[in-house]
C-alpha cells in the first residue's frame, strides 16, 4: 500500500453526510487513493464530513492528529470546514495540484490540577471555566503570574484566534484576525457591584502568556470546564493553567482562502 495516497475520512450519521461519503470515497478510489477502514495517523490527509461540531468531535476522538485537515460542511453553519459537498469534484483537482496551504492553529491547553493530580484538556476553539449549579463562581486570574482580578460571574472563556467567531463572539468578545496568534480572555455575565468588581470586556493576550486560575475554596466543586462543547467535571480543583498549546492543527486552506470573506459570508 502506497501510504502517502492514504486518506481518513471522518463523517457523522446524517444521511447527506453518509451520501457524501460515499460520492467522495468514489471519486478519490478512481485517483488511486485508498480511503483508511480504520484511522491512520500516517495518511496525508483528514478528511471530516459534517458540522463544525463534527469537526471539532474528530480532532477530539483522534487527539488532534499531526495531519493536515479539512472539512467538508453538511452541517449549519460551518464555518471551519473549507468547502461545502458540491465542490468536492473542484477540491480533488486542486487538492491533487496542490493548490492549497496549510494554516497551522495551536489549540488552547489547560492543565486542571485537583487535590490529587493534574489532568490535560485542549480546545481549538476555546475552554470554558463555568459554574455547574447555576451559581456565581468567583474565580483568581493571573497573567503570567501577576494577579489581574478576581472575577465574578457565570465563567471565563478563553478563545483561540480560531474560536473567537464561535462561543466567545455569542457573548460579545471580538472576532480575531487569524494572522494573530493570540488567547482571548472573556467574562460570561461578569458581575460590577458594590461588592463584585469584574471586567466587562474581553482581555486578549500574546501567544506566550499563561493563564492561572484559581477557584474559590468552598465552591471549587461546582465547576465545570466544557472544551469545544465538551464538558468536563473534577472534584477539587485547586488551579487551572491554560496557554496556547505546541501541538499544530493542520488546517488545509485553499489558495484563494480569504478569511474575512467568510466572516462576511456567515455571519452579516
Ligand atoms: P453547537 O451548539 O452546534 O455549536 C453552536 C454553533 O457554533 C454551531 O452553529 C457551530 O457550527 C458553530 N461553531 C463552532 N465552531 C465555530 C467557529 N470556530 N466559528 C464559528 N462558528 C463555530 O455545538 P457544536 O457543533 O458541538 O460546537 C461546539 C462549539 O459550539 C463550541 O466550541 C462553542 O464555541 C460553540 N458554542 C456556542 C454557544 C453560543 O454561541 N451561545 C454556546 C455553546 C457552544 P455548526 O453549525 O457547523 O456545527
Ligand atoms: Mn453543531
Amino acid at each position: 500500500m502506497d501510504f502517502n495516497k492514504a486518506i481518513n475520512i471522518v463523517y457523522n450519521d446524517s444521511s447527506f453526510s453518509v451520501e457524501t461519503f460515499k460520492y467522495l470515497k468514489e471519486k478519490l478510489n478512481e485517483l488511486g487513493y485508498y480511503v483508511c477502514d480504520v484511522f491512520d495517523y500516517t495518511a496525508e490527509l483528514v478528511i471530516c464530513i459534517g458540522g463544525d461540531g463534527s469537526f471539532l468531535r474528530a480532532l477530539h476522538q483522534y487527539s488532534f492528529p499531526d495531519i493536515p485537515i479539512l472539512g467538508i460542511n453538511t452541517g449549519h453553519l460551518g464555518f471551519l470546514a473549507e468547502i461545502n459537498p458540491e465542490e468536492i469534484d473542484s477540491f480533488i483537482e486542486r487538492y491533487v495540484k496542490g493548490d492549497y496551504f496549510i494554516h497551522n492553529i495551536n489549540p488552547v491547553e489547560a492543565v486542571i490540577c485537583t487535590r490529587n493530580d493534574c489532568i490535560n484538556s485542549f480546545g481549538l476553539n476555546e475552554i470554558v471555566i463555568k459554574g455547574d449549579k447555576s451559581r456565581t463562581i468567583h474565580l483568581d486570574i493571573s497573567v503570567d503570574d501577576q494577579l489581574i482580578q478576581r472575577f465574578s460571574g457565570d465563567g471565563i472563556l478563553v478563545s483561540t484566534s480560531t474560536g473567537s467567531t464561535a462561543y466567545n463572539y455569542s457573548i460579545g468578545g471580538s472576532i480575531i484576525d487569524p494572522r494573530l496568534n493570540v488567547l482571548q480572555v472573556t467574562p460570561l455575565a461578569p458581575i460590577n457591584t458594590n461588592a463584585y468588581r469584574s471586567f466587562t470586556s474581553s482581555v486578549v493576550l500574546p501567544h506566550d502568556a499563561t493563564i492561572k486560575v484559581n477557584p474559590e475554596y468552598r465552591f471549587e466543586d461546582s465547576i465545570v470546564i466544557v472544551s469545544d462543547g465538551m464538558e468536563y467535571r473534577y472534584s477539587s480543583i485547586t488551579e487551572i493553567s491554560l496557554k496556547l498549546s505546541e501541538l499544530n492543527i493542520k488546517m488545509l486552506r485553499l489558495k484563494d482562502y480569504e478569511f474575512w470573506e467568510k466572516v462576511i459570508d456567515k455571519f452579516l
